[in-house]
């Protein structure tokens, strides 16, 4: 049975004795709540590493005032279970009292990579990443830590960041696992109704249409966007937020596809707002 760690001493202290033992660790962190895609992470690194932490941490800090924090879906239980399965060694399950001082007074941010895309509209989210993120690997001191490439932009993001701020950490991005029908596994898919669950399909069906088009060799990101709004307007209940191709270097928008790009959406399915992208290297 997978041992829960509440308190960053005690998570510290375990981390210690790996350590002592000659032991490798790896860190999945997660908000919880966790579907086959974390499972897949939490998979990854216990081939990898002697010893597995799953963090499980509803983050306050980068929730925006008007997003889902209190509506977060939280089941600790199932998740203790999950990771049991998964084979890692521990949930470490922090309270945010014991996360955050009532006067912490540092940032952490990552300038100008979290401008575009998803922090246009939620432009605290990736501080309030970049802060846990470096608390967690502050706290368990991995070797390796696992991120979905479901969250692109954070993966970009805090690879920047543990390059930049020289943290022994290697960062280790996962392939996005999907539905059957190809929607993208998702905590927050359990907000949509049957009608929005059919309709979410549209999201990774329309990117399916860009890559189409972008592997045909077309080479101007407004053709790809095009391709891509042009099969999001069939579906009535999707409202884009945005459709963008983007240096994986600078996140930046770019208008001819000549080196590594990420094309992403953020699409809103009645009040649940999903996101999907692809990469795409035309080196490659
Ligand atoms: P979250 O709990 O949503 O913060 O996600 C925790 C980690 O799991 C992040 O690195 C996500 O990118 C990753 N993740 C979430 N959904 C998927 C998915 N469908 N496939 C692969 N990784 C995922």
């Amino acid at each position: 049975m997978t041992q829960i760690i509440t308190t960053i001493s005690e998570m510290r202290a375990q981390v210690h004795a790996w350590r002592n033992a000659g032991e490798c660790v790896g860190l999945v962190p997660t908000m919880g709540y966790l579907h086959e895609g974390h499972k897949s992470l939490i998979e990854r690194s216990v081939a990898d590493n002697d010893r597995t932490v799953v963090s499980v941490f509803v983050n306050p800090t980068q929730f925006g005032p008007n997003e889902d924090l209190e509506s977060y879906p939280r089941d600790l239980d199932r998740d203790v279970a999950l990771v049991t399965h998964a084979g890692a060694d521990v949930v470490f399950h922090p309270e945010p009292e014991e996360m955050y001082f009532p006067d912490r007074s540092t940032t952490v941010h990552v300038e100008g990579l979290g401008n575009e895309l998803c922090g246009k509209s939620r432009p605290i989210h990736f501080d309030g990443v970049c802060l846990v993120v470096s608390k967690l690997l502050n706290i368990t001191t991995p070797d390796r830590a696992y991120f979905g490439q479901k969250d692109a932009q954070q993966l970009l993001i805090v690879r920047r960041m543990v390059r930049d701020l020289s943290i022994g950490t290697d960062i280790v991005g996962c392939p996005i696992v999907r539905e059957p029908d190809g929607l993208a596994k998702s905590s927050r898919n359990t907000y949509l109704s049957p009608a929005e669950r059919a309709a979410a399909v549209v999201l990774s069906r329309s990117l399916a249409c860009g890559r189409a088009v972008v592997e045909s060799g077309e080479r101007s990101a407004e053709a790809v966007r095009a391709a891509i709004r042009a099969e999001l307007a069939t579906e009535p209940l999707a409202e884009p937020e945005y459709v963008e191709v983007v240096d994986t270097n600078t996140v930046s928008p770019v208008d001819v596809i000549a080196g590594e790009v990420l094309v992403a959406i953020a699409v809103r399915i009645g009040t649940t707002r999903l996101i999907d992208n692809f990469f795409f290297d035309p080196a490659a």
